[in-house]
Formats: structure tokens, sequence, C-alpha cells
């Protein structure tokens, strides 16, 4: 009897605990409990005494809030204030930035599939359409991405001329000053779209519309700045850089050491006025040699009191006309063989007047704030579209060209090797580009979304490389041999670029993502924080027993729900209707549970010392990012309307996901520096053991056959990049070679059972195809069919040779 009541004890509390109970609820609950339990143990009176007392003792700590924040929420709070890892004003800064969105979910362990599903649909208006199919069309058709890397190393006079005049530099920039005011879906698919064509015209697109002079003004310029700079950067008229990277200050870039100190000096030789004379030296800075305008981050001192008492000032960002005098620039980096402008600049005792710093002189200080609330938008946006157009355009030549190429008489493709490669590229395209167009959403909603930033570049970029890797392999002497012919060398070439930009891949996963996610995304940690600081004490209490006592509830919720979880692997949790791939979604909410579960304890146990241990921190980041890859690709399947044909990529990207997300909480745990904590984790996430698998073999070959087949499942994957239709084209006569090659095979199944009959005996194709019209084994039709096929694949297989002269560096 008595084991009986415990165990139904027991299950109450897991009950309680799942269902995230109040304070008062579980008071009550251990109010009766507790007495039939000690009563039914026939305790002696004095043990009951001591029993009831401490029950008595515990219910009014916690039952009674006044008690209960004075004797047991002061102490921690006390204690919290103490232990809490010193925050940087920098770092500070960064966790402030940005807003919290479907992260937000993830990280609550109970995530609102039919919140998420109701979203909005992604979509262009007519416009963004209409300037995608004339403008950008017109664009990529002028690209020669051959020419411009190898003999121009930059943009044609017209390229950069079009692109000026048509407002590609002015996307983000409001239709008052002159701009295109493109939604976030918008600006993503035109660079997109640029880059399936030519990654140099990505990037000088892509910069004046990311993190740069454009961007800052609008949000914290003066009203004379917004005049008199953003009509000229959307026309182009003005070609804008910001720099803040310098040789001594890569990633912990708040540590820049160029400075300006306020003094007074002689302006365009007016009088006086009141100023700073700034010293810099910045590197890696694109567009920087042909730009017109630099944005300037720099450290300003005031040492003389000229603006107030304050002496460091902090962080400032300047605009700078690239024609004041002593600014040094216009030599160029080499890039990896891209030829986007990109180089470092110099100022020594370079005089600006105070109205160049950006927002006037009220925004001295605060350069570090409006950077990071800037970085959320423009990181959200670039790097991911310029990564997606690549991974489209390396899926779709690569299916093409799989298809096309044989070796042992068979097309490569069908070797199970090759279509392991093939299932990587189109399964990682397709979520990627889930992802992609879901941030850009978050940001048409109006969400600065950081931590997803983070997440959505980081995996854009290191999927690109996956992608680009594969498709290199595939693709085998064809990919490495450059030339006019070479559609993907120039990529994969460029793929380290965006690993290392706007925060380094290692930092990224290692340091922010669930770094700033466990603070900013997490349901109680910043509240509990911002408590500690809060410094009136009654309201500082009241703020922190709320906090507090919310995680508590929450952590014994992920607690109970993550066991049960385990042992039912998810199957039952409640879902909208009609959701289909059920079962992923409840995989998503158990590991969900699991994370929160997992990030709690990391955080609890390591405390500070988790921003050391970075190993940890990057696993835990790798969960909430493929939950939150795993949401996007549920999102983007629901939002196509659940085409069946779409359904490989789609399990192949949700099993591969959920495969990482087990073995990365496993590698939390393997890892963990704390005993009981490793086999308490271990007990309650992987109660039956790790039961997922890696996507099968067969799965993997119905991705492959998909990527080698023409269909509307291949043209989905591959929507928005830009297909030349000239077969004069390397890629335009891909797409045709292979129609060809499926409309001819029949034909070349005949010519081959000829031959081997001996009824043809020509050595060569072409000549074979001539003796076949003359027996008449085909019309005259078809030997024309085959002609051009044969014409086709030797324009796809053949690649560029050069004389050796024309390799070697003309120096002028
Ligand atoms: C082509 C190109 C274009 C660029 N354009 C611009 C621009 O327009 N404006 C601008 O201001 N800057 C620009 N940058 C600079 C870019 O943002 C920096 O290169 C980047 O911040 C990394 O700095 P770093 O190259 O000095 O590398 P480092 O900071 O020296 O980093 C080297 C390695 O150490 C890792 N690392 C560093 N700290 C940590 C840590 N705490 N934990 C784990 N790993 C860590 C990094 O992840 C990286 O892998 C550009 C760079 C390039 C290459």
């Amino acid at each position: 009897m008595l084991l009986l009541t415990m165990l139904l004890a027991v299950a109450v509390f897991v009950l309680l605990a799942f269902f995230r109970a109040t304070v008062l609820s579980w008071m009550l609950a251990i109010m009766v409990i507790v007495p039939v339990v000690a009563i039914q143990a026939r305790l002696s009176e004095t043990i009951l005494l001591v029993v009831y007392s401490l029950l008595i003792l515990s219910v009014g700590l916690f039952g009674v809030p006044f008690l209960r924040r004075k004797l047991v929420s002061a102490v921690v709070l006390k204690l919290f204030r103490k232990i809490l890892p010193v925050i940087s004003a920098t770092e500070q800064e960064a966790i402030d930035a940005g807003t919290v969105w479907w992260d937000g979910e993830l990280f609550s362990g109970h995530p609102d599939w039919g919140k998420m599903l109701a979203y909005p649909k992604c979509g262009l208006s007519e416009t963004e359409q209409a300037f995608l199919d004339t403008e950008v069309e017109e664009l990529c058709t002028m690209l020669d991405d051959w020419d411009i890397t190898h003999n121009l190393a930059d943009l044609p006079a017209d390229v950069w001329q079009y692109i000026k005049d048509k407002g590609f530099f002015g996307m983000i920039i409001p239709r008052e000053y002159g701009g295109l005011a493109f939604s976030a879906q918008a600006h993503s698919a035109v660079i997109a779209k640029i880059a399936s064509r030519c990654g140099t015209a990505a990037v000088t697109v892509m910069v004046p519309n990311s993190l740069g002079p454009a961007e800052l003004l609008l949000h914290y310029g003066t009203e004379e700045q917004k005049e008199k700079y953003l009509h000229r950067l959307a026309s182009g008229l003005e070609v804008p850089c910001f720099a803040l990277t310098g040789p001594f200050a890569g990633s912990d870039a708040g540590a820049i050491p160029d400075y300006g100190v306020v003094c007074k000096g002689i302006f365009s030789g007016k009088k006086e006025v009141l100023g700073i004379r700034l010293n810099w030296e910045k590197r890696y800075i694109t567009l920087a040699p042909k730009a017109t305008l630099l944005g300037l981050a720099f450290k300003l001192y005031d040492p003389d009191g000229l603006l107030g008492t304050d002496v460091n000032r902090g962080i400032t960002l300047a605009l700078i006309p690239t024609k004041t005098k002593g600014v040094q620039i216009g030599r160029r980096h080499f890039p990896l063989n891209s030829a986007f402008l990109n180089g470092p600049t110099q100022g020594q005792d370079v005089f600006i007047p105070l109205e160049y710093i950006i927002g006037g002189v009220e925004r001295i200080g605060q350069g570090w704030r409006m950077l990071m609330e800037c970085l959320a938008a423009g990181r959200s946006i670039s790097l991911p579209a310029s990564s997606v157009g690549g991974m489209k355009m390396a899926a779709r030549t690569s299916g093409a060209y799989c298809r096309v190429r044989r070796q042992f008489n068979t097309p490569i493709g069908m070797f199970e090797g090759v279509e392991e490669a093939l299932a990587r590229i189109g399964a990682h395209t397709y979520m990627t580009d889930a992802a992609r167009g879901f941030t850009a959403l978050a940001l048409d909603m109006g969400e600065k979304p950081s931590v997803i930033s983070a997440i959505i570049k980081y995996h854009s970029t290191e999927r690109g490389r996956i992608v680009v890797n594969d498709a290199m392999d595939v693709h085998g002497g064809k990919g490495i041999s450059l030339g006019p012919d070479n559609y993907l060398g120039r990529n994969y070439q460029q793929t380290p670029i965006g690993i290392t930009v706007e925060g380094a891949n290692i930092l990224t996963r290692t340091l922010m993502i669930f770094g700033q996610g466990a603070i900013r995304s997490h349901p109680y940690v910043l509240k509990e924080v911002a408590a500690t600081r809060e410094a009136d004490h009654e309201k500082a209490l009241h703020l922190f027993d709320d906090a507090l006592f919310g995680h508590i509830g929450f952590a014994l919720s992920n607690t109970a729900r993550s066991l049960v979880f385990g042992l039912t692997g998810g199957r039952g949790i409640p879902l909208p209707k009609g959701v289909v791939c059920r079962r992923y979604y409840q995989q998503m909410t158990r590991f969900s549970s699991a994370f929160a579960l997992s990030a709690d304890l990391a955080m609890a146990v390591l405390g500070g010392s988790l921003k050391r241990r970075e190993k940890i921190s990057a696993r835990l980041g790798d969960v909430l990012s493929l939950l939150y890859l795993g949401s996007a690709t549920m999102k983007r399947f629901a939002d196509d309307g659940r085409p069946a044909d779409d359904l490989p990529l789609v399990h192949w990207a949700m099993q591969d996901a959920l495969y990482k997300i087990q073995q990365a909480l496993a590698g939390v745990i393997q890892n963990f520096p704390n005993f009981f904590v490793r086999t308490m984790l271990s007990a309650l996430i992987f109660p039956l053991g790790k039961r997922l698998v890696p996507p099968s073999d067969h799965l993997g070959h119905e991705v492959a056959a998909l990527l080698m087949q023409p269909g509307e499942a291949r043209d989905r994957l591959t929507a928005g990049i830009f297909l030349p239709s000239s077969e004069e084209d390397a890629v335009g006569a891909l797409e045709a070679a292979l129609l060809s090659t499926l409309e001819c095979e029949p034909l070349q199944a005949q010519l081959h059972a000829a031959r081997r009959a001996g009824k043809l005996t020509a050595m060569e194709e072409l000549q074979r195809i001539s003796e076949a019209r003359d027996i008449g084994l085909i019309t005259t039709e078809q030997a024309l069919q085959l002609e051009r096929d044969y014409a086709l694949r030797r324009k796809v297989i053949m690649v560029d040779d050069f004389a050796p002269k024309e390799l070697q560096v003309k120096k002028s």
C-alpha cells in the first residue's frame, strides 16, 4: 500500500512538473501527499512532528510570497549577484541588441507549432517580382564571371553603371529617398539570383545594402545627414564602405585601436571649428578601393573636456568623404580570386568636423550598440542569400552533370558513391533555402532576430561549403579546370570568404549562438540578470522572485517532459490539425525540452566558466540551430502546399537534422564535467538509449534521382537562380544536355544494340550516327537529334585550355 501511494505521489509530482503547475498547486499537493505517506509509513509521533514542522516551514517559506521573497529569493539574489559572470559593456550591448523570435519558442521546451504555421507565407510583391524578372535577369545576362575574375579583376564599367542606375545599391533605402524599399524577401531573392551567376557582383550589390552607411543613416542619422546622403547612395552617386576591422582587431572588434581626439581645427579653409583628429589603420574593407564615402568606427577621447567631463567617450561612428585630406584609400587585397573590391585604408591626423559623426554628437559612444543592432538585419540576409544562390546552382548543375556524364557506360549519378554526395547536395540546399526564407520572413514581420541571424549566417555558409565540396567531387576535373566554361570553381574558391566575414564561423558557433541565445532567447535568464542590476532593492526582489520561481517551474517541467518524451520518443505530443510529417514535429518538441533542460543545467553548473567551455556551448548551439533549421523546413513544406515530390528532400533533411541533434546532445552529456549531471542527463534525455539513425541509403537514392530528373521538384529546389537560355553558355548547354540525354536515350540504346550486333562498324560516334542513318536504322531527323546531343554532351564534358602565354600575368 505504501509503495503504491509513493508511486502515485511520484506520478503526481511528474504531472505537476510536466504541466508547469503554479507554486500554489505544488504546495497543495505537498500538503496532501506528505501527511498521507507519513501516516501510511507508521512513523513514530516524534518523527511525525518533525515532518509536519518541516512541512509547515516549507509551505510558509515557499507558499507565502512575502516570506518567500524575504527569506529565499533575497538569499539567492545575493548569491546570483556574486556568481554572475562579469559581462563587459560590449558583450552587454551585443546581448541587448535585436529581438527574440522563433528562437524563443525553441528555448521554451514547448514550441507552438500552430503559431509557426500561421506565420504568413514568404512571397514577393508584383514590383519586386518584376525587378527580379527584368533588371536582375538583365544584370545576370551582362555578367561574365570568368572575364570579371580572371581578366578584369573588377566588374566592367557598364555593369557598375547598370547596378547604380537601376538602384541595386538602394534596396533598403525608402522610396522618399529614391530607394527601392524592398522587403527582406526581395532583397534576399535579388542577392541569391546574382550569386548564382557571379559572386563578385553579388558581394558588390550586397555590401551597400547590408551593415554600412545606408543602414546606419536610416536608423541613427540626423535629418540633414539623411537628406545629404541617402538620395546619393540610392542612385549610386556615392559608393559606400564600412571600416571596422583592423590588423589588431578582427573577431574582437570591440578592441579597435583606432582613435579620434576631440579638438579644434581648420576645416575646408573655414575658420576654426570643433572636430575630431582621427588616426586609423583598417583592412579587409569591402568596396574601399572605389568608395567615395567611408563609414569608420573608432574610439573617441576628449582629454580637454571640450564636449563635457567624460574623457573616454567610447566607440563612435563617422561618415567621411574619401576625398577628405589625409584619407588613404585605393589599394586592394586579393580575396581568393574574387574580383570584388576589398582593401585597406589608413588615416593619420585626419581632421573631421563633429557633424560627420553618424547621428551627431548625441550618438557619440553608441557605435557598438548601433553596429550590433544593424548586424542582425544585414547578417540575416546577405550571406544566407549568396550561399543559397551558390548552393542552388551547384545542386542544379551537379544533378544534370551526373546524369549527362557517363563512366563505365553508366551515368555517374547512378553510382552509389556519387548518390551519397548528391543526396547531401539536394537536402542541404532544400533546408538552407527554407531557413533563408524563414529568416527573411522574420525581418519582414518587423523582427531583428540577433540569435537567429548568427544561426543562419553560420549554417548557410557551412552547408554552402559542404554542398560546393560535394559538387566539386562529383564534377571531378571539370570543376577543377578553371576557364569560361567552369561554373563551379570560383564558387568553390570563394566559399571561405562567407565563412570568415560577419562573425567568423568558429567563433559564431562556439561563442555566439548559444552564448547569446542562453541569455537572450531563454524565457527567464535575461529577467533574472535584469533583476540583479535593479538598484531599487524591493523592486529587484519582486522581479527576481517572479523570474526565479518561473525558472524553477520551467526547469522542473523540462525535466519531466524530457523523461516522458524520452520514453515515448515524443509519440502522442498533440499537434495542430492537418499537420503532416507529424513525427518530425513531435521529435523536435522532444528535443526542445531536452535542450532547455541541458541548457539550464549547463548554466547552473558551469556558470561563468561556460564562456570558456566553447565545445559544450557549440554543441548546445548546434541543437538550437538544427531545431531552427528543422522548423524552417517544416514551414516551407507546408507553405509550398506539401508537394509529395519534395518528400525525399524533406525526409532526408529532417532525419539528418534530428540525428545530428541527438548526437550533439550526446556530445554535451559525454563531455559534461560533472559525473552526477552526466548520469542524470543521460537517464532523463535518453532513457531508452540513442535510437535515431541517419537517413537511409534508399532515401539518399531518391534525393539523387530527383536532382538528375527534370521536373517540378528539381525546379522548386533551385527556383530563383539565373538560368541562361543560350546553349553557348556552359550552364545553358548543361540544361539542354540533360533534356537531350534523356530524350535520346532510347535512340542511343538502339545504336548500342546495333553496334553489338555488328550492324554498325564506325569507330567514332558522329560517324556511327551517319552510318545508322544511311542503313535506315534511324531517320534523318533522329540523326540530327543525336548529332546535337553529341555536341551538347561534348560542350558539357570539355574543359577550357589556354596557350601558355594566356595564363601568364600581364604586367602593364
Ligand atoms: C573578404 C573580406 C571582406 C571583409 N569585409 C569587411 C568590411 O567590409 N568591413 C569590415 O570592417 N571588416 C570586413 N572584413 C573583416 C571580417 O569581418 C574579419 O575578417 C573577421 O571579423 C575575422 O577577423 P580576422 O580575419 O582578423 O580573424 P581572427 O579574429 O584573427 O580570427 C581567426 C580565427 O580565430 C577564431 N576566433 C577568434 N576569437 C575566437 C573565440 N573567442 N572563440 C573561438 N574562436 C575564435 C575565429 O573564428 C577565426 O576562425 C572582411 C574580411 C574579409 C576576409
